[in-house]
């Protein structure tokens, strides 16, 4: 593994991206929803290339349950605006979006290294899919969202269309793994929809955020139709709940499943995007070194801190030994560590605290007799909270790396005798949210694939051509979450459907001047009638 320090000429003294100024950071952090005499205490994130404050030592302003109450209000009074602004005109604001992203990407991709540390290639895969995300709902949402004729109950007299209204204010919660993608990714399908939002930014990364917020102003989003709360879980994070008329979650299975049953309370719905524990299968027929080379993307890529990477390899036993050789070769390869360029394969953890869990997973196996065949240390010379891409053998049921999601950048491999045994231990434990498997016949493979138990299976790729593929939906079975982000449902689920029937010249029911068992036989020989016409 090759180490790549901090570069000093790449950050001023304060070790932060040179042009993110106090004027700039104040800038940011006015988007907060908060009021400015509010008691909150401010968060205060610590960048993972340094472990110092990363905005300065005044740190985040933290909104209280008032000032989410303030703001789902404000977001609904613009919404009432918003909804009858015609879609291409809505469209139009995300198309500016997008412009205006790709045109100031090397901002954000600082912006996401300073708060999160992963690999600037990483990063840019958070633009690509903001990106993808906003001009195709911006291109194709009219026509997912598009009025739908439907058959009355009296055919050509009952005139009958389902629409679809938007939820009114939803709110998006979002973890700090793709503070962009997740943060963003979600709120603009649910814009166009011709929603308002509060999203609840995480605590380790709200500036990539705020910095997409006041693009999107730029763009010309209406001020108050999108609105930015920080502050705890426990307590802004509930008061968001219990206050806009949906949500979309994306984090752990832990806190999905208490939001998931808040939103139940209240009966509004939620999509929830959980954790995963994800594997990916290598058959007799596979090419062993493109996909030890795609495993090595999908496990080590984001550092590991990704919902859909691979932590459980299932390798056919003929092939073992050549997979295993070819996957630690090409881990040793990547470049690790911290600098503000693509010189970097592998960045550093987000936190103390992932640092911190990853080495204790990997402790807990090496104790119980795993094996480590590469890295299982970290690297406090190249940062403080940086972890080295971790291969492991001969991992056991009693081992927590086993079953549990590490969400860091530790693979163990698992030999098996065949397809049946691979589907099995695929389907192993509570998850399901994405899976992979590699094998030089396609069909066979596609096949293999209706008996995973997962949202996504990837064949030949290790988990970004799923989730790439933005028209597509994207989410969980099992413990990994309800509903889909991405393509129709990734917008359909923020909208409400409404049946409208007009009734023409004839009333339903029997006319007056008709016994009703007379009306009640013609309405039963109406019904043999159309069973003998096959009618639908
Ligand atoms: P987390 O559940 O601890 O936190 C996620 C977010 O929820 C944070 O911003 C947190 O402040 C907020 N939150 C906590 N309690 C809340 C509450 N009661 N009400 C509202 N918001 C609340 O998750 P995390 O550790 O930050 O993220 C990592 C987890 O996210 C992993 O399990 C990972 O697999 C999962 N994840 C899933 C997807 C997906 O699409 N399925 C994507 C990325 C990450």
């Amino acid at each position: 593994m090759t180490a790549t320090a901090v570069p000093d000429q790449a950050l001023d003294a304060g070790r932060r991206p040179t042009w993110l100024t106090a004027e700039v950071l104040d800038d940011l952090l006015r988007w907060v929803s908060r009021d400015p005499g509010g008691a909150a205490p401010p968060l205060a994130p610590l960048a993972p290339y340094d472990g110092r404050p990363t905005a300065g030592p005044g740190g985040v302003p933290a909104s209280t349950p008032d000032d989410v109450a303030g703001a789902v209000a404000s977001a609904r009074r613009a919404q009432r605006a918003w909804a009858v602004v015609p879609y291409s005109s809505r469209a139009e604001v995300a198309l500016r979006f997008h412009d205006l992203l790709v045109e100031r990407q090397d901002e954000v991709l600082d912006l996401i290294q300073w708060e999160m540390g992963k690999a600037r290639f990483s990063a840019w895969q958070e633009i690509l899919q903001v990106a993808n995300i906003a001009r195709h709902y911006a291109r194709r949402g009219a026509a997912y969202l598009a009025d739908r004729r439907v058959r009355g109950a009296m055919p050509g007299l009952t005139r009958v269309r389902e629409v679809r209204v938007p939820k009114g204010v939803v709110g998006v919660v979002s973890p700090w793994n793709y503070p962009l993608y997740l943060a963003v990714g979600d709120v603009l399908p649910a814009l166009l929809a011709g929603n308002g939002v509060v999203s609840k930014a995480d605590s380790q990364t709200p500036l990539t955020l705020l910095w997409a917020r006041r693009l999107m102003a730029e763009a010309g989003l209406p001020t108050d139709l999108w609105h930015v709360v920080t502050g705890p879980g426990s307590t802004v994070g509930n008061a968001l709940v219990d206050a806009v008329d949906y949500v979309c979650f994306t984090g752990s299975t832990r806190t999905g499943r208490g939001i998931g049953s808040r939103a139940g309370q209240r009966l509004i719905g939620a999509s929830l995007e959980l954790g995963g524990k994800n594997p990916l299968i290598v058959r007799a027929d596979a090419d062993v070194a493109k996909a030890a080379a795609g495993c090595v993307a999908a496990a080590f890529g984001n550092t590991g801190q990704m919902c859909i990477h691979i932590e459980r390899v299932l390798v056919h036993t003929d092939v073992y030994d050549e997979f295993r050789d070819a996957l630690v070769a090409a881990t040793r390869a990547l470049r690790l560590g911290q600098t503000f360029d693509y010189s970097v394969d592998v960045g550093t953890l987000a936190t103390e605290a992932q640092l911190a869990a990853v080495a204790a997973h990997v402790d807990d196996a090496r104790a119980k007799g795993a094996t480590v065949l590469v890295g299982g240390r970290a690297r406090p010379d190249l940062g403080p909270f940086v972890y080295e891409p971790t291969v492991l053998e001969g991992v056991t049921a009693d081992m927590k790396v086993c079953a549990e999601e590490t969400f860091g950048p530790v693979v163990s491999l698992y030999r098996v005798a065949g397809d049946a045994e691979a589907v099995e231990r695929a389907n192993a434990g509570s998850y399901g949210l994405s899976a992979s498997i590699w094998s030089r016949d396609t069909v066979t493979a596609e096949q293999l694939a209706g008996s995973i138990r997962a949202g996504a299976v990837n064949v030949n790729d290790g988990a970004a051509a799923a989730a790439g593929s933005i028209e597509a939906g994207m989410g969980g079975m099992g413990d990994s979450g309800l509903g889909r982000r991405h393509g129709r449902e990734g917008i359909v689920k923020y909208t409400e459907s409404q049946t409208v029937a007009t009734q023409r010249l004839v009333p339903l029911g029997p006319p007056p001047n008709l016994p009703v068992e007379r009306f009640v036989a013609l309405g039963n020989r109406q019904l043999a009638l159309l069973r003998r016409l096959r009618v639908r």
